[in-house]
């Protein structure tokens, strides 16, 4: 028997049917809600863009975009990238035993903003400081640096007589970068200030290569 969809009338015979619906009508209610735009902060000066934390824009930060934004029930997605800043992305979405493709576009603004890492190190704020030393001062010094470009920042680097100095953001990351590459510094703290009733150190790093 042909069936007459009840929302624009399409028949049975003509069109593919899902339950009492032809196939648009049914994909029609399928609501999914997407913005066109979404707005994130850039840092100016790295280039990092505010998503879950500052970061890169890789796969990871595109879908947490996308699950932010996405207002609807839906199974899974893939974003694709269409150049420039705009992407789509195809939703997964089931309805009983039938699965369906929900295509959305969007184009990313961004506002132009400063990092974390970026204006502190602009303002020459550091918790330790590495200190290279040796002959071969000037290639570890720059082995660290890469090191420590995806963990924090440096907010001063000093080529000196006896080495190198390099003013780091973070105590932690310091050291972390240096245990990456095997080094064992000499620690020394200096006390240089109070934060909350506590005192706070800044911590020296001396690596003798
Ligand atoms: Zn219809
Ligand atoms: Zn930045």
């Amino acid at each position: 028997m042909e069936r007459v969809c009840p929302r624009c009338g399409a028949l049975s015979g003509s069109k593919k049917f899902f339950g009492d619906f032809c196939e648009d009508c049914y994909l029609g209610m399928i609501t999914l809600e997407f913005p066109t735009r979404v707005e994130v902060p850039l840092c100016k000066m790295c280039g990092k863009m505010r998503i879950s934390k500052w970061e890169e824009l890789g796969e990871t930060a595109l879908e947490t975009i996308v699950k932010k934004n996405a207002k609807g029930s839906y199974d899974s997605f893939h974003v694709s990238p269409l150049g420039g800043h705009q992407y789509e992305v195809t939703f997964l979405v089931s309805r009983g035993s039938n699965y369906f493709e929900v295509k959305k576009r969007f184009s990313l603004k961004m506002n132009k903003s400063i990092c974390d890492d970026c204006s502190r190190a602009t303002s020459g704020y550091y918790e330790a400081i590495i200190q290279v030393r040796g002959k071969h001062a000037q290639r570890w010094a720059e082995k660290i640096m890469r090191e420590l470009k995806n963990r924090t920042f440096v907010s001063k680097y000093t080529e000196l007589d006896e080495g190198i100095d390099m003013y780091v953001g973070s105590k932690k990351e310091a050291s972390a970068a240096l245990s990456i590459l095997k080094r064992k510094p000499t620690i020394s703290d200096t006390l240089y200030g109070v934060k909350d009733g506590r005192r706070v150190y800044r911590r020296t790093y001396c690596v003798r290569i």
